[in-house]
């Protein structure tokens, strides 16, 4: 499979350049030349398949024979090594339970994905290669467990001293083994400019092997396809259309629902939820794009005032080039099967005792946003599945949650067990010099 940019249609990479390049050279973002619907026989057996097995075929189908395929099979079962229950709220609405990967969140699945296919292409180096990432918290506890002794490859770190959670920060600095954590003595744009600045610095990408685990990498996408197909297969065929609803930031999650949808998967429509950083609802209500800085809001891993993954969206309804101006028919094609809404934090306050009153439930600040917008839609076609994406555990929210809910939350073993662990960490300045001198150290 070749990969092609969305600035550029005849700029193509292979699969490999494009996991370690990350972005193409024309500032665009990757996107797989051909998304053809899997055969019949996958949706015949599909009621039948684990769904590590069904990650292996999606992802077989998409990469062809980049992979060979029993290391393919091997890498994605390795991968998906938990469970992405669907639960049911009522007749129309259920929630599917991203979270229970070991960083608490959907990130999980992307990290873990593309730690172990770059593993696979990095085989043979006798060189190690060094993935450079800042973390505003999130990020960097995916990248951290999902890279975790990965033969030959490093993990640097980068997440601003006193700005992340106790518990986000022990995700970060208790690992060990080839996870290192720097901390700056700045803010999340101090750290991401200090990994800008490494990039660039071709002295020190001569010295030493250097690649990213940016969200917009393409193998991060990949995994994010496998849940909607698991999702569908849990809930049988009723015949009634199904709708997924998805709380946004970046929109790499609703992107990789349109690549299963054109791989064939019957969605009948997605719901585009977030907060007040609405950029994209409000495009796909009046078809002007106005990206603008983030506001800060209670599901804080969806403020975003510019999301990356809007170019691939644009893409796959026929945009081509980000600097051309777009065409109506890419805003009205997008329409017929994307609709957006947002809320604010009162109102997600609310949903989030609502789905506990109601339910028995606890929903976290994110996946209560996606509850909204699927009760809103629902109002006018009450005769779909609705399927919520809960993108994280509601402990990973815990102090906001219990605040909302009156009363204490239970917190999983795997993220309590950590409060107890030794935290190390590198002290960092707020400068790019000190960085680059300790990884010449360490790697050059
Ligand atoms: C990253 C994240 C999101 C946003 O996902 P995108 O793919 O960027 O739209 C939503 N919820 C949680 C909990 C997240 O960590």
């Amino acid at each position: 499979m070749q990969f092609y940019s969305t600035n550029d249609p005849s700029h193509k990479a292979s699969l490999s350049e494009a996991i370690f390049r990350g972005l193409p050279a024309d500032n665009g973002l990757y996107m797989p030349e051909h998304l053809d619907p899997l055969p019949q026989e996958f949706f015949k057996e599909l009621p039948y398949m684990s769904f590590a097995e069904i990650g292996y075929r999606v992802s077989r189908h998409l990469l062809g024979d980049d992979v060979p395929d029993a290391e393919l099979k091997a890498l994605v079962y390795d991968a998906v090594n938990f469970p992405a229950p669907v639960i049911k709220l009522d007749n129309q609405r259920r929630v599917l339970e991203l979270f229970h990967g070991p960083s608490l969140a959907f990130k999980d699945f992307g990290a873990r994905f593309m730690s172990r296919l770059m593993g696979y292409f990095n085989k043979g180096n006798d060189k190690e290669l060094v993935i450079l990432v800042a973390t505003s918290g999130d990020t960097g506890g995916a990248v951290a467990a999902g890279f975790y002794q990965t033969p030959g490859i490093e993990v640097v770190i980068l997440y601003p001293k006193g700005k992340v959670s106790l518990l986000q920060e022990k995700q970060l600095t208790t690992l060990g083994h080839n996870i290192h954590a720097l901390e700056v003595d700045g803010t999340f744009d101090d750290c991401q400019a200090i990994v800008k600045k490494a990039f660039l610095d071709q002295q020190l990408r001569k010295e030493i092997r250097l690649s990213s685990a940016n969200s917009i990498n393409i193998s991060r996408l990949i995994p994010q396809t496998f849940y909607y197909f698991e999702a569908y297969k849990q809930l049988g065929a009723n015949g009634d259309p199904i709708v997924f609803s998805i709380p946004s930031g970046n929109f790499g999650n609703l992107t990789a629902g349109l690549l299963a949808q054109r791989m064939g998967l019957p969605v009948s429509h997605f719901i585009a939820a977030t907060n007040e950083n609405n950029v994209v609802p409000e495009f796909l209500e009046s078809g002007i794009y106005t990206p603008r800085p983030s506001v800060a809001t209670l599901s804080n891993a969806m403020d975003v005032g510019a999301p990356s993954n809007f170019a691939r969206m644009l893409n796959l309804y026929g945009h081509i080039n980000g600097l051309n101006p777009l065409s109506p028919s890419t805003h009205a094609d997008m329409r017929e099967t994307i609709t957006g809404y947002a809320y604010d934090d009162a109102t997600t306050e609310q949903a989030v005792r609502e789905v506990k009153d109601r339910f028995d439930y606890i929903i976290d600040p994110h996946g209560a946003v996606g509850y909204l917008a699927l009760t809103e839609w629902q109002k006018t076609h009450p005769n779909t599945r609705g399927v919520i994406l809960e993108t994280a555990h509601p402990s990973k929210f815990k102090p906001d949650v219990e605040r909302i809910l009156g009363h204490e939350i239970d917190v999983p073993k795997r993220l309590s067990e950590l409060e107890h662990r030794e935290k190390v960490a590198i002290p960092m300045g707020v400068s790019y010099e000190p960085v680059r001198d300790w990884l010449r150290e360490k790697y050059g």
